[in-house]
């Protein structure tokens, strides 16, 4: 029964084969830290400190709709969806299906590791998220908004 496994990869060393990946990526320590808090669900989103001082106000503050979870905020709400899709990434996040955002990133990568020049856009897709969670603290604590083009492209210069 134990050899039908070795036939599947195994899921953690797929994820430090990614990981030694993303460090490898010349950015900023505080981006490959948020991208570790990211991957072990320990950003502090809405729905996280709502759940930690037990109160009901978890809603995502760019879309209204959903709870702010790690997962929602880098791939599932409308808005930020638009920021991946129109960035040079152009990625339609809604292809791909995954409940965490470790999963949901290790199929991202999976498809950007395949392209000619991956650790340019690996490294676009670190800064991406970095400028998602950033607008999204500027309009929680700042009440500043960042349109999706915006954000796109201040991805694009810094990284
Ligand atoms: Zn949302």
């Amino acid at each position: 029964m134990k050899n039908v496994f070795l036939n599947y990869p195994d899921p953690s060393n797929v994820y430090s084969k990614m990981w030694k990946g993303v460090w490898k990526i010349l950015a900023p320590s505080k981006i490959k830290i948020f991208m570790w808090r990211a991957l072990h669900d320990a950003l502090p989103t809405r729905a996280a400190i709502a759940h930690r001082l037990n109160h009901e106000d978890s809603c995502c503050k760019s879309c209204r709709e959903k709870d702010e979870s790690t997962l929602h905020m880098a791939a599932l709400c409308p808005k930020e969806q638009e920021v991946w899709f129109i960035s040079k990434l152009s990625l339609r996040l809604t292809y791909f299906n995954a409940t965490s955002f470790r999963e949901r990133w290790l199929l991202v990568w999976d498809l950007l590791k395949r392209e000619t020049n991956s650790r340019n856009f690996i490294s676009l897709a670190l800064f991406t998220l970095w400028r998602i969670w950033k607008k999204r603290n500027d309009l929680i604590f700042n009440d500043i908004s960042w349109t999706s083009e915006e954000v796109a492209n201040k991805a694009e210069k810094d990284h």
